[in-house]
């Protein structure tokens, strides 16, 4: 049997579990939620569903729903995403995330104040890890105004932050206060603590559509491709300390100026999210004059319906699509469908899929031409001849027909890229960049 223990105001879920050991004289982890396990009679079977949230919510007679919105990092993680927007943070729709990255560290150490751990300590009699303060790029307690410590050591939330007021460094007070003066820095730490107030996550497809018209106003690029309007990441690097920056977003320190950066500038074009939370957010501090701005214009996507031609209605599957396309022998003007699916959709969907449109008439035919050339084992100037088309045309279809193993390419030279170092930075700790600048 477990002694139960009540959860503080703010207190870290990793933390609780941590004090939750200690406290029944439990040594790792492992042994604890075997404890838990065992106290709450789960199945071997059923554990593997249930993310360890679950059991502390148990055991503190709490929702799973209001220990994941009030005690993790994951409203937070989670504010912006692709799907499933729907559901509220802490449903067992998200069982996964909860059970594999549900204790995922936000910032790169673990956070403490000073002035905290002593008041909790002839307070409460013991001390305690605070969720606000392991929120990215925060570097003073919002109660003290002090300079937050930290410590890089493994595991830190599983002790107590007090074992760490000696040996835990303390960021550089002086900076501290200047960084978050810097009204940009004040306006991203904002909208973070509104951000993991919220019960449910905003869909990053509509997101993009408020910070775009936003964009917009503010005269910057909002296009996919080559503008000559400023960049959001340009706009981002001026506008933020560097060494900040360098603490929550680095990949933007590696980035040439007038470069396009999909990951920073990608938040007001890409339809699934761009990169990490943190992207979005220092998006909307630099186009948005408030917190209070940022917030009621991401609360006004709820509302807001797509258009639905950016929608297209999708009522016929691909073998469908495919088959339809070997009757009409790859002749888009010959398909024949019974579906109210738009024309333009229906084609790109078949060029994504590699099937051209094979065009015919009396003086070429390019289905000849391709079958010549994949078939048949003709040249590639042998089969052009065949199909009466010039050589660069079929060099065309071709390139149609590997757009899968195109994209995949495309993959692999990113990877490739990222290998070198060119885009992948690791955030740092505060006084990692501090020293280096000589701040
Ligand atoms: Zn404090």
């Amino acid at each position: 049997m477990i002694f139960p223990l009540s959860i503080q105001h703010d207190e870290l879920a990793e933390a609780f579990l941590g004090r939750l050991a200690r406290i029944n004289g439990v040594k790792s982890e492992v042994e604890i939620y075997k404890i838990l396990k065992a106290s709450y009679y789960v199945l071997d079977d059923e554990d593997r569903r249930i993310p360890h949230f679950d059991y502390l919510s148990r055991i503190l007679r709490m929702s799973l729903k209001d220990f994941v919105s009030q005690h993790t990092t994951i409203p937070l993680r989670r504010a912006i995403v692709s799907y499933d927007a729907k559901f509220a943070h802490g449903t067992h729709k998200n069982d996964s995330m909860m059970a594999y990255s549900g204790f995922r560290q936000t910032r790169k150490g673990s956070y403490f104040c000073k002035k905290c751990v002593q008041q909790d300590v002839s307070n409460l009699g013991f001390s305690y890890w605070r969720r606000d303060h392991q929120l990215p790029g925060v570097m003073l307690c919002g109660e003290h105004l002090q300079a937050l410590s930290y410590t890089e050591k493994k595991d830190a939330f599983f002790f107590s932050p007090s074992e760490y007021l000696k040996t835990g460094t303390v960021i550089d007070a002086k900076w501290a206060k200047i960084t978050h003066k810097n009204p940009y820095v004040e306006r991203f730490i904002a909208i973070s603590r509104a951000l993991i107030q919220q019960e449910f996550p905003f869909e990053v497809k509509k997101v993009r559509l408020v910070l775009r018209d936003q964009a917009e106003v503010k005269e910057l690029s909002i296009k996919n491709g080559e503008c000559e309007k400023p960049l959001i990441s340009d706009e981002i690097v001026s506008k933020f300390p560097e060494e900040w920056l360098a603490t929550v977003f680095p990949d933007l320190l590696g980035k040439r100026p007038g470069e396009k950066m999909h990951k920073s500038d990608g938040v007001v074009y890409l339809s699934t999210a761009a990169s990490s939370v943190e992207s979005y957010i220092l998006a909307s501090s630099i186009l948005f004059d408030s917190m209070e701005d940022a917030l009621d214009a991401f609360i006004g996507t709820r509302k807001l319906m797509l258009v639905s031609s950016r929608k297209p209605i999708i009522n016929i599957d691909s073998n469908e699509l495919k088959d339809a396309y070997v009757q009409a022998k790859g002749k888009y003007a010959d398909l024949e469908l019974q579906t109210s699916e738009a024309k333009w959709n229906i084609h790109n969907r078949l060029l994504s899929m590699g099937l051209p449109n094979l065009k015919q008439c009396t003086k070429y035919d390019f289905s000849k031409a391709v079958i010549a050339f994949f078939c048949e084992g003709q040249s590639l100037q042998k089969s052009a001849e065949m199909g009466g088309i010039d050589t660069e045309l079929l060099e065309q279809i071709i390139r149609q027909v590997g757009v899968g193993f195109a994209e995949t390419l495309q993959q692999m030279s990113l990877k490739r890229e990222r290998k070198q170092g060119v885009l992948r930075m690791k955030a740092k700790a505060p006084n990692e960049v501090i020293h280096r600048t000589g701040t």
